[in-house]
C-alpha cells in the first residue's frame, strides 16, 4: 500500500523549493532533475491549474470547485510516541466536473499513502502531491481526482509539531495518574492533526472512529453519550455540518455526570462535582437563549473540563464546549465563559465567519449573545457591569494596536489568524450591536437576530452578508445611517457614539476609593463582603499605578489579594504590583505561572515582568520551569516574548 516518495528540486538553491511527491507508479527514484518536475507537472491534467483560486486566505484548498461534504476519520491514539495514526476519507462534492485535483491544508503531518475510490468500496493509489511548507499555512496536498472519483483517504501520522494537540504526561493532568490529550482546531490548527480543506467557509459533516488506551475515554464535539462504554474503541458521529475548526477531540480519564436531561459535565474525577456545582445554571443559560434565539440547534449541550494548560478560557466545540478550570471558583463568578460558549451554538457554529478577517461576526454576535443571557438569568445590573468591564479591556488594547488592527474587518490576509482573537472582534463587536439594539430597541433587535441566525443557519458568511439583511430586514428607513455603520465596520478605533449603561456599584467604589486613598475613609469600612469578581477587578483596575508600599500592604493585609484563588482577580492584581516591586506576590506568582497556562493571564503577566527589569532574570527562570506544561500555542507567543 505504501507509496514511494520522490524528492525534486524545482531549481534554484539546492535544497530549496522541494517537493515531496508520492505516486504509485513511481518508485524510489531520487530525481535532482529540474525538467523531470516539468514532466511530472505536465503529466497532471492542467485543466484545473489555472482555476484554482480559493477564497480564503489562510487555506490553499480549492473547496469552491471540490468540496469535502463528508469526513470519516479512523485513528489511534498513541500516547508513547504522542501521535495519532489513521486516515482521513473524504467524501467529496465536485463543484466544477472540470476539475481534476483536490487540494487539501495540512501542516506537518507525515503522509504515507492516499489513495481514491469511484464507488466508495474499491480504492486505488492516488497521484498526490505535497507541496511547498508556507510558514503560516503549512503545505498543500494536492491529489488527483479521475473523472468519477468521488472519495479520497489520506493515510497520515501526526508530528510533535502539531500546533492543533497538547499531549499531557500523567503528572501534568490534575489526578496524575494517567496521559491526556485534547485538540485545538480554531483558528487553522485543525490541518496540524487533519488533512482538511481548513476553511470556515467550508462546512462539513463527520464521523470518527478513536482507538485509545482502554482506560481512557474519547469524546468529541459530536454525539457523545454518557452510556458509552470504557473499552478503547469508541464513535462518533457529527450530523451537522460545522466548519474544520469546530473538529475536536480529547482523550484522558474523564467521568461524566448530568445537570439536566440535555446537559451534563466530562471532567477528571477532581474537577467533575465542583464543577457540576458551579455550571449549574447551565440549563438556565440554554432556556434563555431559546427564548431570546430560537432553538438550541445542536441537542445535548455538554461541558468538557480540560486540564489547567488549556490555553484558552473556552473552546466553542459544538455540544461539547472545552472550558478552562480556572473558571470553577465556586461562587458562579465567571459563570459568564460558559454563558460566551454557549452562546456560540448560535453565532459562530451556526452562523459562521466565511473568513477570519470576519472574527467579528464571531466573537463580536457572541459577546453581545453572551451578555444577553446573562442580563436575563442574572439580572441587568450585573450584565452592565460585565459590559463595561469589557469596554475597559477595550479601552486598555487600542492604546496597543495599530489603527489596522483597531477595525472590525482588519485585513489579515498575510497574517496569523491568532492575531486576529483581542479585543476588538469581541468587544467592538458586541459595542456595534448593542448600539444597534438601543437605536431599533432591545425587543426588535433580539427578533431581527433570531432572524438573521434562522435565514443564515449552518452557513458561513461575511460581513458584507450581514450588512445586506441588516438594511433590508431592520433598517429599512435607514434611520440607522449607512456613514454610522461605514464608521463602525471599516474605520480605526472606538469612533462611533456608545451609549454605556452606568453601574451604581461602580460608582461607589469610586467614591469610597478616593476617599480612602485622601485618607477620609479606613479601608476596613469597605463592605467588601458583599462584592462580585465584578466590583473586586472593577476596584483594582481603579486604583491608582503609583500606591506606596505601605499602600500595597495596606491593601494585602485586608483583602489578601496576593492569594486570590480567584484567577481574574489574581492576575489583575499582579500586573498592578508587579511594577511597584510588592513583594508579597512573589511565590504566588509563581505558583500561578507554574500552574496555569491559559493565555489570558499568563501571556500579560510575563509581559509585565519583561517590562520591569528587576524581575527579567527572576521571570526567565520561572518561564524555563513552567514551559513544557503550557500549550504549542502559548509557548509560541511567550516565546516571541524573549524574556
Ligand atoms: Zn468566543
Amino acid at each position: 500500500m505504501c507509496a514511494d516518495v520522490l524528492r525534486i528540486c524545482t531549481g534554484g538553491q539546492p535544497g530549496e523549493h522541494e517537493f515531496e511527491l508520492l505516486n504509485g507508479q513511481l518508485s524510489h527514484v531520487i530525481l535532482k532533475n529540474c525538467a523531470l518536475l516539468l514532466v511530472f507537472l505536465l503529466s497532471l491534467p492542467l485543466s484545473g491549474m489555472q482555476k484554482i483560486e480559493a477564497t480564503d486566505p489562510h487555506s490553499f484548498s480549492n473547496y469552491t470547485q471540490v468540496r469535502t461534504r463528508h469526513l470519516v476519520l479512523d485513528l489511534a491514539v498513541d500516547f508513547t510516541r504522542q501521535q495519532l495514526t489513521g486516515y482521513a476519507e473524504h467524501q467529496l462534492e465536485r463543484l466544477d466536473p472540470a476539475i481534476d485535483r483536490l487540494v487539501l491544508d495540512t501542516r506537518n503531518l507525515k503522509v504515507t499513502t492516499v489513495t481514491y475510490s469511484d464507488d466508495g468500496v474499491h480504492w486505488q493509489k492516488a497521484v498526490y502531491l505535497l507541496g511547498i511548507a508556507d510558514p503560516l499555512k503549512g503545505q498543500p496536498l494536492t491529489v488527483q481526482l479521475q473523472a468519477k472519483t468521488l472519495s479520497v483517504r489520506v493515510y497520515y501520522q501526526t508530528t510533535p509539531q502539531a500546533s492543533g494537540l497538547q499531549w499531557l504526561t500523567a503528572d501534568q493532568t490534575s489526578e496524575k495518574k494517567h496521559p491526556f490529550l485534547f485538540s485545538q482546531s480554531q483558528p487553522i490548527h485543525a490541518r496540524s492533526w487533519l488533512p482538511v480543506q481548513d476553511t470556515p467557509a467550508n462546512r462539513i459533516t463527520y464521523q470518527a472512529n478513536i482507538r485509545t488506551p482502554r482506560e481512557l475515554l474519547a469524546v468529541m464535539s459530536a454525539d457523545n453519550s454518557a452510556n458509552t462504554e470504557r473499552n478503547g474503541q469508541y464513535r462518533f458521529t457529527m450530523a451537522q455540518p460545522v466548519p474544520s475548526y469546530l473538529i475536536a477531540l480529547a482523550v484522558g480519564d474523564l467521568h461524566f455526570k448530568a445537570m439536566s436531561a440535555q446537559t451534563g459535565v466530562y471532567a477528571e474525577k477532581l474537577w467533575l462535582d465542583k464543577a457540576v456545582a458551579e455550571f449549574s445554571d447551565t440549563q438556565k443559560m440554554m432556556d434563555a437563549a431559546n427564548q431570546l434565539f430560537g432553538q438550541y440547534p445542536w441537542q445535548r449541550y455538554d461541558l468538557l473540563v480540560l486540564p489547567s494548560s488549556f490555553p484558552f478560557g473556552g473552546m466553542e466545540n459544538p455540544r461539547l464546549s472545552f472550558v478552562t478550570p480556572t473558571i470553577i471558583t465556586g461562587d458562579k463568578s465567571l459563570i459568564s465563559l460558559v454563558a460566551h460558549e454557549l452562546a456560540h451554538s448560535w453565532s459562530g457554529n451556526l452562523v459562521t465567519n466565511a473568513c477570519w478577517n470576519d472574527l467579528w461576526l464571531n466573537e463580536g454576535f457572541t459577546n453581545y449573545v453572551e451578555n444577553r443571557i446573562m442580563q436575563e438569568v442574572y439580572g441587568q445590573a450585573r450584565a452592565d457591569m460585565e459590559l463595561l468591564l469589557n469596554v475597559q479591556a477595550l479601552r486598555e488594547q487600542l492604546q496597543q494596536l495599530s489603527p489596522d488592527d483597531s477595525r472590525l474587518q482588519p485585513d489579515y490576509r498575510f497574517r496569523d489568524p491568532d492575531e486576529a482573537f483581542h479585543q476588538v472582534p469581541y468587544v467592538k463587536g458586541q459595542l456595534l450591536l448593542h448600539t444597534l439594539a438601543q437605536h431599533f430597541g432591545q425587543e426588535q433587535f433580539d427578533r431581527f437576530l433570531r432572524d438573521y441566525f434562522a435565514t443564515f443557519a449552518f452557513q458561513s458568511i461575511n460581513t458584507k452578508t450581514f450588512v445586506d439583511f441588516f438594511t433590508q430586514k431592520l433598517n429599512i428607513k435607514q434611520s440607522f445611517s449607512a456613514a454610522s455603520l461605514e464608521q463602525w465596520l471599516y474605520q480605526p478605533g472606538l469612533t462611533g457614539e456608545v451609549k454605556l449603561p452606568s453601574s451604581d456599584a461602580f460608582s461607589r467604589i469610586s467614591v469610597m476609593q478616593q476617599q480612602w486613598l485622601s485618607g477620609k475613609l479606613s479601608i476596613n469600612m469597605f463592605p467588601t463582603e458583599q462584592w462580585s469578581v465584578h466590583e473586586w477587578l472593577y476596584f483594582i483596575e481603579q486604583l491608582p499605578r503609583n500606591l506606596t508600599p505601605q499602600q500595597l500592604i495596606e491593601l494585602d493585609m485586608a483583602f489578601s489579594l496576593s492569594n486570590s484563588r480567584n484567577a481574574e482577580v489574581f492576575t489583575t492584581w499582579a500586573r498592578l504590583v508587579i511594577p511597584l516591586n510588592h513583594q508579597q506576590i512573589i511565590q504566588p506568582l509563581r505558583q500561578f505561572l507554574l500552574s496555569v497556562g491559559r493565555q489570558k493571564f499568563i501571556v500579560p503577566l510575563y509581559t509585565e515582568l519583561k517590562a520591569n527589569p528587576q524581575w527579567r532574570s527572576w521571570a526567565r527562570q520561572v518561564y524555563r520551569e513552567a514551559r513544557p506544561g503550557y500549550h504549542p500555542l502559548a509557548q509560541q507567543q511567550l516565546d516571541k516574548l524573549a524574556l
